[in-house]
């Protein structure tokens, strides 16, 4: 059974390319019929950042990303937590060292510092540990001592030089690397008994039997030492299967997305709006900006990946369908965000008018105004084809709402002529006798008495416009009559001529 996991650290807001990880995840679980476990990995407590647990999962559950198991959801694999499992890692970190593949280092912060000012390039590695202060180049005794002594110390795993390693890839193929560039990478440190996440990761994915681990590209350098650890576990034959993600790109395609691109840009780079609780600054998000959880999905969905023909649109549904690893680029993906608005744009004109109503109706209450549902429905299927978000459905249409308390200058210096009032005043006695108030009575009978009276139908029709809007925008002239009704556009056309 397919077992796929998205293993964020809490160390604040969940980025909206970690986010993308998370869905990939999801499509490929489901489209397998497999499940998708939410793992926190917090072994670093040096970052950890309160509430972004909490913000990763209220997020995701905003976009209708599910999960099967893991923190918030059960399972029979916990706990989830890695802080949880401390006692789990050591007995693995400790078979490491008996079986000679990890070692004990002593080596502190300035000791280190010190090396690395004498040794140019210092790596520490099969190189170099023999001039460090470790249980290889020490005794048994002595690294007992010292630890007995309350002596700090990490436990360091012992790469040999010269190997190829072989990663297997699904989206890049084979990805080979020379051990001699790795170094003796920390997997465990004494002060706080806790693994580090190459160590935690590994472990976790074994026990939790993880088949398919999907990722971002900036963890491909970490796989060869993954690779490296399922063998020195003797886990290579239930080790699972990579696939690297292509990175998230700049708009302008040189180098990868960060907060800043979307602060200079003008988009958020996170799903839910993030108050960082240390500096208390406030990071936008798609919900608060008005997306709508269903185009975000779509638009995250297509960064790295394609359907092999232009289709665009696509559900959820149909993502879990169609999507396939293979079809994942290598190469970065560039953020568009203006496609990112052109997706919500979509996915409000697929939304019913009722259902469109109700969301902007909270838009209308926060401008003192209350109407019936069936009229803002009214106005939401004449005004949605103009909006990517719902509250722009204010600016375009908040005349339907409140007469307009004055008259675009311009407009009225262009629109408004000499005859405009007398013919508004005649055509108020035309309306009043208008019964049904409808878009094609009303007009069929507007344009004849224009056309009996051989007026021009452009000058009429402006200046009707400008007393019902206020300015030149808005739609078709009898839609908004007919919405308005007999008594509202009559009395719009009073206070224009007055
Ligand atoms: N904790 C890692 C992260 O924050 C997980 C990387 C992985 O999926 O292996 O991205």
């Amino acid at each position: 059974k397919v077992r796929v996991r998205f293993a964020p650290s809490p160390t604040g807001a969940l980025h909206i390319g970690g986010v993308r990880t998370a869905l990939y995840n999801y499509l490929f679980a489901k489209q397998n019929g497999g499940d998708l476990i939410l793992r926190i990995e917090d072994t670093d407590s040096q970052r950890f950042v309160p509430g972004a647990e909490d913000y990763i999962i209220e997020a995701l559950t905003w976009l209708g990303i599910k999960f099967d198991e893991g923190v918030g959801f059960g399972g029979n694999y916990g706990p989830y937590r890695q802080s949880e499992r401390k006692e789990i890692y050591k007995q693995y970190v400790d078979q490491l060292i008996s079986n000679g593949l990890a070692y004990i280092a002593f080596d502190t912060p300035s000791e280190l510092e010190e090396k690395r000012n004498a040794i140019a390039n210092f790596q520490y590695d099969a190189s170099t540990r023999l001039q460090m202060r470790n249980s290889l180049t020490l005794s048994a005794e002595e690294t007992n001592t010292l630890i007995a002594a309350g002596n700090q110390y990490v436990v360091r795993i012992k790469i040999e030089p010269n190997e190829n390693i072989v990663v297997n890839d699904l989206i890049r193929g084979e990805v080979i690397i020379n051990s001699s560039v790795l170094d003796d990478k920390v997997l465990y440190k004494s002060a706080d008994q806790l693994p580090t996440y190459h160590m935690a990761n590994i472990v976790d994915d074994h026990l939790m039997e993880v088949t398919h681990v999907i990722r971002g590209e900036e963890w491909l350098p970490s796989a060869p030492l993954h690779v490296l650890l399922y063998r020195y576990l003797g886990w290579t034959d239930t080790m699972p299967a990579f696939a690297h993600l292509p990175l998230l790109l700049k708009p302008e395609g040189n180098g990868k997305l960060s907060k800043r691109d979307g602060d200079r840009l003008g988009f958020p780079v996170f799903p839910l709006e993030w108050k960082d609780p240390v500096s208390g600054d406030i990071s936008s998000g798609y919900r608060e900006s008005g997306y709508l959880p269903e185009a975000v999905v779509n638009f995250l969905a297509l960064l790295g990946w394609n359907p092999g023909n232009d289709q665009e649109i696509l559900t959820m549904d149909e993502l879990v369908k169609l999507f396939s690893l293979e079809h994942c680029s290598k190469s970065g993906a560039k953020f568009d965000y203006e496609k990112g608005k052109w997706f919500n744009h979509q996915y409000i004109q697929k939304k019913d008018n009722a259902t469109l109503a109700a969301l902007f109706q909270p838009v209308l209450a926060e401008k003192g105004i209350e109407v019936c549902s069936s009229y803002v429905e009214k106005v939401v299927s004449l005004m949605k084809e103009r909006v990517n978000f719902v509250k722009e459905l204010w600016d375009q249409s908040a005349f339907f709402f409140v007469a307009p308390l004055s008259y675009d200058e311009k407009t009225v210096k262009k629109r408004w002529k000499d005859n405009s009032s007398a013919q508004l005043t005649e055509l108020i006695e035309v309306l009043r006798t208008v019964d049904d108030f409808g878009v094609e009575n009303t007009e069929e009978i507007v344009k004849g008495w224009i056309e009996q009276n051989q007026y021009h139908l452009g000058n009429i029709m402006n200046a009707f416009r400008l007393a019902l809007v206020g300015e030149s925008k808005g739609p078709h002239i009898f839609n908004i009559t007919e919405a308005l009704g007999k008594e509202e556009t009559i009395a719009r056309l009073q206070r224009a001529i007055e």
